[in-house]
């Protein structure tokens, strides 16, 4: 597997320095975007420390380990020696950074990430944010208390939980998860992900066939939309990607009735995966939250864990994750993204919780737009939505808690 890659940094029009830092670096697969904070310009010596210092510590060849292990280690060397450097100067106190990076092992991908700079991942025209941001306002994002949109003008958006070099410690996130030919990566620093909404990058990432001009379309975008902070973006595409997409065009009726059934599974709690007899990957694998810190400070860090599904079935299609604070369900179906309803059931509802353990059948025999009922459980309250179902798309729901209300 290998990428061509587009990338850029912009200092915006608001700010009189640029304080992000980017790596891409082709040969080792290795491509990092930092925003470095603190003032006469520590910032930017933080940003660049981070991705300097990484770079060496992973091309160096004198250490044995996983890659998840190398990627740890590589970034706990950059927090104390960013640390360092803010304790013995009294002009770089404070001085911190964001790190997200991304780099390959085999044919899986790995991530390691603090703070808010994002990674993307752009999958059949899906738009999925891989990263969660350690942040003051995506808490209350992921608590239900504000929206997505919400996060932008925030009054406490800015307030970082997590970075580099503030602290003499710090704990990486890891995310991994398979790489498919066709797939889209995005990392940036906030000042793309806070100026322009996931509907637009999702927009560019599609409409931008070459990777660069995406990137610099990207940059625009956060450009006209005020420009208030550094932006920077790294936009890496796995190989095979174009011969992809054109495979990837819509079934036609016959084609679509020829498929099989497509089935949603649940589980009672937490985490749902579905697979179909050729199977996706979920790019979205849950990490380990806040409250469970690594049992071992010295060693990998937060990974990944994988998924409990409560049942798995050959014939069932897609994955779909289910989350009970603040519920996710993502319903993904085979490779164009049809999601079938079942047409003999005029208003078929969608029931996912563990009494119907999602056997509820689902087929569209026409390529229309169906409008289901899905009813989500947890915590013994129902939140209930109609939802319209398109042909050809993957689709995502969001359950706020909020909604949540006891049952009749
Ligand atoms: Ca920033």
């Amino acid at each position: 597997m290998d990428f061509r890659v587009g990338a850029l940094t912009d200092v915006g029009r608001v700010r009189d320095h640029n304080e992000d830092s980017f790596c891409v670096n082709r040969k080792a697969n290795l491509y990092i975007v930092a925003d470095g904070m603190g003032g006469h310009a520590a910032g930017e010596i933080a940003s660049a420390q981070l991705k300097d210092l990484v770079e060496e510590f992973l091309l160096r060849d004198d250490h044995d380990g996983g890659t998840v292990e190398r990627l740890c280690e590589g970034i706990r060397a950059a927090n104390h020696a960013i640390h360092r450097m803010g304790v013995n100067d009294p002009r770089k106190r404070g001085m911190g950074t964001t790190g997200t990076v991304f780099t390959l092992d085999k044919d899986h991908y790995v991530i390691a990430h603090v703070g808010d700079s994002r990674c993307y991942l752009l999958r059949e025209g899906e738009l999925f944010q891989i990263t969660k941001d350690h942040s003051r306002v995506y808490q209350l994002y992921e608590s239900g208390l504000i929206t997505k949109d919400e996060m932008e003008d925030h009054p406490m958006s800015n307030v970082i939980t997590r970075s580099i070099g503030n602290h003499s410690t710090v704990d990486p996130d890891i995310y991994e998860g398979d790489l498919v030919a066709g797939d889209r990566f995005l990392l940036c620093s906030d000042g793309l992900s806070g100026e322009v909404r996931d509907e637009k990058l999702q927009e560019l990432l599609v409409t931008h066939a070459d990777p660069q001009a995406c990137a610099e379309a990207l940059v625009e975008a956060a450009l006209e939309a005020g420009g208030k902070d550094n932006v920077t973006v790294v936009v890496l595409d796995v190989r095979g990607g174009q011969d992809e997409r054109r495979q990837t065009k819509p079934m036609t009726l016959e084609e679509l009735q020829q498929e099989p059934e497509t089935q949603i599974g649940v589980t009672e709690q937490v985490v749902i995966e579905t697979h179909s007899s050729k199977p996706k990957t979920d790019p979205r694998r849950p990490v380990l939250r806040d409250e469970e810190p690594s049992s071992d400070p010295g060693g990998s860090g937060r990974r990944a864990r994988p998924a409990a599904p409560l049942w798995k079935s050959p014939w069932l299609v897609g994955p779909a994750i289910l989350m009970a604070v603040g519920v996710t369900l993502i319903l993904t179906a085979p490779r164009t993204g049809s999601l079938r309803i079942n047409s003999e059931r005029p208003n078929a509802e969608v029931y996912i919780d563990g009494i119907f353990e999602g056997k509820v059948p689902l087929v569209l025999q026409e390529l229309k737009p169906k409008v289901v009922k899905v009813k989500v459980m947890a915590d013994g309250k129902i939140s209930t939505r109609q939802v319209e179902i398109l042909p050809g798309l993957t689709q995502s729901l969001y359950f706020p808690r909020k909604d949540f209300q006891r049952g009749p």
